[in-house]
Order: C-alpha cells, then sequence, then structure tokens
C-alpha cells in the first residue's frame, strides 16, 4: 500500500489531457507517455499478458491462483483527463492531518479550498488530503483508479494466500471525450464482467446511467424586405424561437436531479434565412427517454404544418442506460456491495447523471458497473482526493477479487 500515494503523484504530474476535436487515437499524443510507463510498471509488478495496442489500449492478466473455474473479472480505469481545465504542470500537494479549515490552494491568486463552499471536506478531517495548486485540475479522475487498480495488483500477487481467479485490468485513453470504450477490444479483454473505477467518493456504486441522443434543428428561412414582407417572409429565427417555446421549461439541467430528465439547449445560432439548434436529450427511463424523442418530431411536425416544409429535425441515439444489462447479472454489483460493506464502507448507490465507459461497455458485451475512486471536484481546480479513500478502494478491488472466488462452490 506504500507505493499508492507516490504511484498517483507520479501519473498525475504527466499531462495526458484528451481532445475532442482530434480524429486520432488517442486523441493527444501526449498520453502515450503514461501508457509506456503504466506497461513497464505491469511487467514490474508481475503481470501476464501485458499488451498495448496501436490505439494505446493497455490490457493485462493477474492469473488465476486457483485449480478450480470461477468468472473471468476485470478492473478499467482511463489514462486521459479533460479537456475543460489545464493538465500541464500539475503540482499536487499534500495536506496531512487535515484540520477541516480553508486550504489555500495558490496565495498569489487567492485560490482557496473551502468547507464552506465544499462541505464533504468536513467528512475528511484527520485524513491526508492531495489538491492541486490551483492552477491546474489534479486528474484524480481517473488516476487514482490507475493507481489503485495497479496496487491492488501488486497486493494480491504479494499476497497468494487470497484466493482469486483470472483477473484482467485495462487502461483507456480518451473517456472525457466520450471514446474511451470505442476501440476496446471486448473478446480480447475475455472478462465475464468488470467495473470501471471511476466514481467519485468512497462508497459510490453505480449501474445506471442516462439514455443520451443529441438532436439538430435546422430551419431555413426566407429573407424579404421587411416592409413589403407581410405573407412572404419566413423568418427562420422566429421559428427557432418559437420551437423552443413549446419545450416544457422546467425540464431543463438546472430544475431536475435524481432520476428526473431534461432537454438541453446548449447552442443556437441563427439569421432570418437560416437558424440551427442543438440541444441534447437525457432521461433515465427508456420510455420517458423515447417520449421526449417523440416530442421533438411532433414540434417539428406541427411547426411544419403551420410554416410550410421548413424544419428538418436529426436526431441521434449516444448511449443507453447500461441498468438493462446489469440487471440481468445483478450478482455483479451485489458482489461490490459486499465487499465494501465487509470493509466497513457503506454503499452509496445512485444513478449517474451522465453517461460512462462502463455504460458503452455493457451493450458492447461487457456489463460494467462504475466504483468510486475517491476523487471529489472533477474537471477543475478545486479537484482533490483523500489518501484514506484511495486506499479503500484498493481493499475493495482486493476484497471483489477474493468475494467472486468465494461464491463458486
Ligand atoms: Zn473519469
Amino acid at each position: 500500500m506504500e507505493k499508492l500515494l507516490p504511484r498517483f503523484l507520479e501519473y498525475a504530474t504527466i499531462d495526458t489531457q484528451s481532445d475532442p476535436y482530434s480524429k486520432t487515437t488517442p486523441s493527444t499524443e501526449k498520453q502515450w507517455a503514461l501508457a509506456k510507463k503504466l506497461v513497464m510498471e505491469l511487467h514490474q509488478i508481475g503481470m501476464q499478458e501485458v499488451s498495448i495496442d496501436e490505439n494505446a489500449y493497455i490490457m493485462a492478466t493477474l492469473p488465476s491462483n486457483l485449480d478450480k473455474k470461477v468468472p473471468v473479472i476485470g478492473f478499467i480505469s482511463h489514462m486521459d483527463t479533460s479537456p475543460d481545465f489545464s493538465g500541464k504542470n500539475v503540482k499536487p500537494q499534500l495536506i496531512k492531518n487535515y484540520d477541516g479549515k480553508d486550504i489555500v490552494l495558490n496565495k498569489k491568486k487567492n485560490i482557496v479550498l473551502s468547507p464552506d463552499y465544499f462541505e464533504d471536506l468536513l467528512q475528511y478531517q484527520g485524513q491526508t488530503l492531495i489538491t492541486t495548486d490551483g492552477s491546474t485540475l489534479l486528474g484524480a479522475d481517473d488516476k487514482a483508479g490507475i493507481a489503485e487498480i495497479i496496487t491492488a495488483m501488486e497486493h494480491l500477487v504479494n499476497h497468494p494466500e487470497i484466493k482469486h481467479g483470472e483477473i484482467r485490468v485495462a487502461f483507456t485513453p480518451d473517456e472525457e471525450i466520450g471514446r474511451g470504450a470505442h476501440k476496446f477490444d471486448v473478446k480480447k479483454f475475455g472478462a465475464d464482467w468488470a467495473y470501471t473505477m471511476d466514481g467519485s467518493q468512497v462508497g459510490e456504486l453505480e449501474f445506471e446511467n442516462f439514455n443520451a441522443a443529441r438532436a439538430t434543428i435546422t430551419i431555413k428561412g426566407k429573407s424579404v424586405h421587411p416592409g413589403y414582407a407581410k405573407g412572404k417572409m419566413v423568418n427562420a429565427v422566429g421559428i427557432a424561437n418559437e420551437f423552443l417555446s413549446l419545450l416544457p421549461p422546467r425540464e431543463v439541467p438546472e430544475h431536475t436531479q435524481d432520476r428526473e430528465g431534461f432537454f438541453h439547449v446548449h447552442k443556437i445560432k441563427g439569421e432570418i434565412e437560416h437558424a440551427e439548434i442543438e440541444l441534447i436529450v437525457r432521461d433515465h427511463d427508456l420510455v420517458h427517454f423515447e417520449a421526449r424523442k417523440q416530442l421533438l418530431q411532433d414540434i417539428q411536425r406541427k411547426i411544419s404544418k403551420k410554416h410550410g416544409d421548413c424544419i428538418v429535425l436529426d436526431i441521434e441515439d449516444q448511449y443507453r442506460n447500461m441498468r438493462e444489462k446489469v440487471e440481468p447479472v445483478f450478482h455483479i454489483v451485489e458482489i461490490a456491495k459486499e465487499a465494501m460493506e465487509s470493509l466497513g464502507i457503506e454503499p452509496i448507490i445512485k444513478p449517474i447523471r451522465g453517461g460512462t465507459d462502463g455504460s458503452q461497455l455493457s451493450f458492447m458485451g461487457l456489463p460494467c458497473p462504475n466504483i468510486f475512486a475517491g476523487g471529489h471536484n472533477f474537471h477543475g481546480k478545486y479537484e482533490y482526493i483523500p489518501l484514506e479513500s484511495m486506499e479503500k478502494a484498493v481493499m475493495v478491488i482486493v476484497k471483489i477479487c477474493a468475494l467472486t472466488a468465494e461464491q463458486i462452490k
């Protein structure tokens, strides 16, 4: 366990920011630097079948130490950090025995991590916190997950008395730009199920996420001199406005929580001859999700009827709620829950208001709930992680491996 912290600190200082505008995999060259390091480290700790492909997907095996057949399980983390905030020159700071007071991240710029605003901090009094210096993100999302998985594997290598089946691990690029699962070779991975170590605070266990689609609405207008436009002008800006006014006003991100779905208009541009709306649709419930997409079509039809054929609606599904793939194999959630409880960790089970690589992997045939990695305030300068939470994640991984083997008689 003593290598957990230095491991994490080392990964955090390697810039692996991904880039949504890049067409390559990995999306940025710099992700290779961490990838190559991880391959070396997997060899060093005694993992077998260590491989890295041309897209920087890393896989490795910890062979079974049993003679009976038990399910092959996997653990997955991502190497990249968010494009939303700089990951260059990350200088992690260690706060030992945290006293529950404000943490000055950057004195010069007056950047303070305060429990007045981030009240979660208070549950970590007396613990060791790792923070940023206020100028970058930390990258605990998801380098904490990587450090935890490697440390757990090393622990199992060094403790052959803990019996387990074959364990597979994988580290992927480009999760933050939604492409972590795209080139993941599920067949090569060969696990019966897996867990992404990519959640936030201690205890998080997630197997539900949004169903997601995006829509583009394109409106064609007709420009005529405004003084002589009666009965002739078709104003695309006005029609765009009419379209938006027919969406339910309270069903937006800023008014919804838990399992409430929404429409989120994130871009409008327009002039008389041409207007475009971009929006996303999110709902945990598949029936409600389909109804939301239907509503968009109904509005389009209604407006077309009124103004003539001037509006094109293009809806594209993005990802789906993994629940339907996890429920038939619910023991994989139960094992994770039992592992946490046996370590005195209270499982926090709640639906993700977003997607994960695990949801895509689940639909690719690898059921894949998400487990906490321990960090808070991802994707920004207030990101931090308690060392104790990372240690707990390591123990949860070890325990899941042991429990999976125990449950097969
Ligand atoms: Zn992540």
